[in-house]
């Protein structure tokens, strides 16, 4: 399964290339030393195209269709009411729930969502098909088939676009990738599943860092629909410069590494939720706001609202999830080589005791329970029962290096990925 994943996706990057090849060729600005290279780079085994199709082909209209209803749903808008209004027969409503039963909940439309039914001349539904606008790959199709209502969910196929945006940072990631007019989905990824665990995005970022992604944007006829992975990202600056270029181990897990081949995966991630803002720093005498008193303080707390998501940043297992006195609801894990992490003021907790728990994880959600001022989550690590500043946890790690068989094939894909950085056409709106 995972290899056949790592074929489609190479497959799918290698004719990306392949194409790029033929463009730059075409446009004949460039050496002729580059030309070889992305030549003898789009020769590589490609071929696989799209992904297939999940469910069954889209059959044409059924011959005695005599109407045919189309609706978008507005706020506070359900199948039920519009189809009612529509004077479709309740008799055929109820056959057309019931298909529906097995793989959607009515409840979660949305607006925007999109639905077209097919009627024949007695009254009978041939067909209905419903497309969610934020997921309009991923329609449901209903079908009398044998003088029955068969549901399934269709996966249509992608394109799959490789796109590449340079940016220069000015104050911080999120707003320089949205000045290029990408999503803030691009800047979650980087900057907590790529330099998770090594770029501190709360304390290094210096005005004029510069950020590199080549990437894949996935499209329904011609419409952005989401992104698909990043290939290649590479962060230069002032405090920090890192590459992360994406590859399958040995092990067939898609990770990140470095321009030697080495992971920017860490046992730790550094932040356990998708916020930057630190708003009280470990220190061992600090003046307590409650207390009025000198009180350290063994952990970082970030500012954020309530029921932002909270992950574990080790894989672990739940050693206490509940109340826990000035902590509130806490969530305490215990990690390998005697490492404890505990999660407090929490609005919710989503794990029990004894659960295992895999880094990245979510635990709960920020909240305001226990001794507090406001919303926030205070995350502690200790090691061997002695805290320690989760800020400075990874500082002087590194990460696992790939296989030395691994390293001709890495370091190959690593310069075609940064040869399309350097040089490769400019989809991306760059302002
Ligand atoms: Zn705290």
């Amino acid at each position: 399964m995972r290899f056949g994943f790592a074929i489609w996706f190479w497959g799918i990057f290698l004719s990306s290339l392949a194409l790029m090849a033929l463009r730059l060729g075409m446009s004949s600005q460039h050496s002729t030393a580059a030309a070889a290279q992305l030549e003898e780079v789009a020769f590589a085994p490609a071929a696989v195209r799209e992904p297939p199709f999940v469910g069954p082909p889209i059959p044409p209209p059924p011959d005695d269709v005599t109407r045919t209803i189309a609706a978008v749903l507005s706020r506070g808008d359900s199948i039920d009411r519009s189809l009612k209004h529509h004077r479709v027969p309740s008799r055929q409503l109820d056959l057309l729930y019931q298909a529906l039963d097995a793989v959607f909940d009515p409840a979660q439309v949305k607006p925007g969502d999109y639905y077209e039914v097919a009627i024949d001349s007695s009254d009978a539904i041939r067909r209905f098909r419903y497309t969610p606008h934020r997921t309009p790959d991923r329609p449901i199709e209903v079908e009398l088939r044998d003088g029955q209502l068969v549901a399934g969910q269709l996966q249509l196929p992608l394109e799959r676009r490789l796109e590449r945006l340079k940016v220069r940072i000015e104050n911080n990631l999120s707003n320089a990738i949205s000045t290029a007019g990408e999503g803030s989905a691009l800047s979650d990824v980087l900057a907590d599943d790529i330099f998770g665990a090594v770029i501190d995005f709360q304390r290094d970022p210096r005005h004029g860092d510069r950020l590199g992604v080549v990437f894949e944007k996935l499209y329904l006829d011609g419409r952005f629909i989401r992104y698909g992975h990043v290939l290649l990202a590479r962060y230069e600056g002032e405090r920090v410069t890192k590459l992360g270029v994406r590859y399958a181990s040995a092990e067939g897990e898609d990770a990140y590494y470095n321009a030697s081949g080495r992971s920017l995966g860490r046992m730790f991630v550094l932040k356990p939720l998708g916020v930057n803002r630190i708003t009280s720093r470990f220190n061992r005498q600090r003046f307590h706001p409650i207390h009025k008193k000198q009180r350290p303080h063994l952990g970082t707390d970030y500012g954020a609202r309530t029921g932002t998501l909270v992950w574990t940043t080790a894989r672990g297992k739940v050693a206490y999830a509940g109340w826990q006195g000035g902590y509130g609801k806490l969530v305490e894990i215990v990690h390998a080589n005697g490492y404890r992490t505990r999660y407090a003021h929490l609005s919710r907790i989503l794990v029990r005791k004894g659960q295992l728990v895999q880094q990245k994880d979510i635990i709960g959600q920020v909240g305001a329970t226990g001794f507090v001022t406001g919303p926030h989550l205070h995350y502690e690590i200790i090691k061997d029962g002695h805290h320690i500043n989760p800020e400075h946890i990874n500082t002087g790690r590194v990460g696992q290096t790939l296989a030395d068989d691994q390293l001709p094939d890495f370091v190959r894909k690593r310069d075609a990925l940064l040869h399309i950085l350097a040089v490769g056409p400019r989809f991306a709106a760059v302002p």
